[in-house]
């Protein structure tokens, strides 16, 4: 980091390390003064796999001149703690890798990348299309930015495809996207989407949550904007809240970038070192989902107590065939129908009859997690259950972590022996 400003601005402060030029008068006499500017002696020269953690609000400049160049890329590129850090900026470069980006913003929560999409490039009098099955705290935005900001929010049935070209009205600035959509897994025809909306000159966002970056590259697919809530498996720990908007174009992302920075939106240093300790073996740990969670939805689609099981990699799921042709794996989330003779306080009891696997929002670690929903009160616009189907029991959605899924089956087995009999 030779250039960041840290690194000689210990001249100034009269540090030990500069022994050609600091006669004794510029050494701190009082005790007070050394507390707070001590002259340090470190050895240059340590080196480690581990990237340095650089905490900072205040970043130094070594003169005015570097202070007052604000925006002027030639001189000093750091300027305040919230905006970056080089090791914010390690995480960036390391997202933008794996997803196929040129570009990310950090934020401190996965809906905090939400909102710096709606907020970076909607106006009051646009309009947004949203698929009826995104993720929850995504439509309450909505609904609150068409509430309170004059901006149209209009969902879309997530099967639409082609289709979407009849919904875009002169004033639709943003399409966004989620596939495997939220809980109840649908995958989308993104191609026919984008499609319609490059014609129309529409911007797209995908949260591409689901594949981590790493099954479905949006940016080969000519989204304009990919989410991540880096909460699930960036971070994998089940710790860290964190969220990144990744680009492939400059303007959109400066465009974005101001918007965080209005927005005083930025992240700490030691949660992005918790992110980056993770990457390395981000592909690895999905794979080990992927397995698991195929071999325990297969399991599922052979028991009597399941009507369906949504998961993108099985012909039950709808889309199936989208993500045939887009993906190239699938990660540890997805869903079943339980038949519907049973009751809601069936499969409530259900769930709770589970010992490995917890009850909790979240997802991404190395835990199992199971949530019922009633997907029948999420779906306002009548998109649920798909056409086609002839019924639509309870849903239970499924976080296969990297237990061992003998443990995993036999607990869904016993579960249902116990509480799903008859
Ligand atoms: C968890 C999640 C988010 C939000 O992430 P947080 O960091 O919890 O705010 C957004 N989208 C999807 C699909 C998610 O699963």
């Amino acid at each position: 980091m030779s250039d960041h400003p840290h690194s000689d601005s210990t001249r100034d402060n009269g540090s030990a390390q500069d022994d050609t030029a600091t006669p004794d008068t510029a050494q701190p006499a009082f005790l007070q003064t050394l507390a707070v500017q001590p002259p340090l002696d470190i050895a240059p020269g340590f080196a480690s796999f581990s990237p340095p953690t650089h905490r900072g609000s205040t970043v130094v400049f070594r003169n005015l001149a570097e202070l007052r160049a604000h925006g002027d890329k030639s001189t000093t590129y750091w300027r305040y703690g919230l905006h970056a850090t080089p090791t914010s900026e390690a995480l960036c470069q390391h997202l933008a890798q794996i997803e196929g980006a040129r570009h990310t913003l950090l934020l401190p929560s996965g809906l905090a990348a939400i909102s710096l999409v709606y907020f970076g490039t909607v106006k009051a009098g646009d309009d947004v299309l949203v698929p009826d099955n995104v993720y929850g705290p995504n439509r309450d935005h909505a609904e609150w930015l068409a509430r309170d900001f004059g901006i149209t929010v209009r969902y879309y049935d997530p099967m639409i495809g082609a289709g979407i070209a009849a919904l875009i009205h002169p004033n639709t600035k943003l399409i966004w996207m989620e596939s495997p959509g939220s809980v109840t897994m649908e995958v989308a025809d993104t191609e026919a989407i984008v499609a319609a909306a490059k014609a129309r000159g529409v911007l797209t966002a995908i949260d591409n949550t689901w594949s981590a970056g790493v099954y479905f590259r949006p940016f080969d697919k000519g989204i304009d904007i990919s989410v991540q809530a880096l909460t699930k498996y960036q971070s994998g720990g089940s710790d860290v809240l964190m969220g990144a908007v990744l680009t492939a174009d400059s303007a959109l992302d400066a465009r974005l970038k101001r918007a965080r920075m209005l927005m005083g939106w930025g992240v700490s240093a030691d949660d992005c070192y918790l992110v980056l300790r993770s990457l390395p073996s981000l592909p690895v740990r999905l794979a080990a989902h992927d397995r698991a969670a195929r071999e325990v939805a297969e399991w599922l689609a052979q028991r009597p107590e399941v009507a369906r099981v949504l998961h993108p990699a099985l012909p039950d799921c709808p889309g199936h065939a989208f993500w045939r042709r887009d993906f190239s794996g699938a990660s540890g989330l997805f869903a079943i129908i339980l038949h519907e003779r049973y009751s809601r306080a069936q499969v409530d009891a259900f769930v709770e009859a589970l010992r490995l696997f917890a009850i909790g929002w979240s997802w991404g670690g190395a835990r199992s997690l199971a949530v019922p929903y009633h997907v029948q009160t999420m779906r306002p616009q009548g998109t649920w259950p798909p056409a086609g189907w002839q019924h639509a029991g309870e849903l239970v959605r499924l976080y296969i972590g990297l237990e061992d899924t003998r443990d995993l089956i036999a607990d869904l087995r016993a579960a249902m022996e116990t509480r799903l009999a008859g």
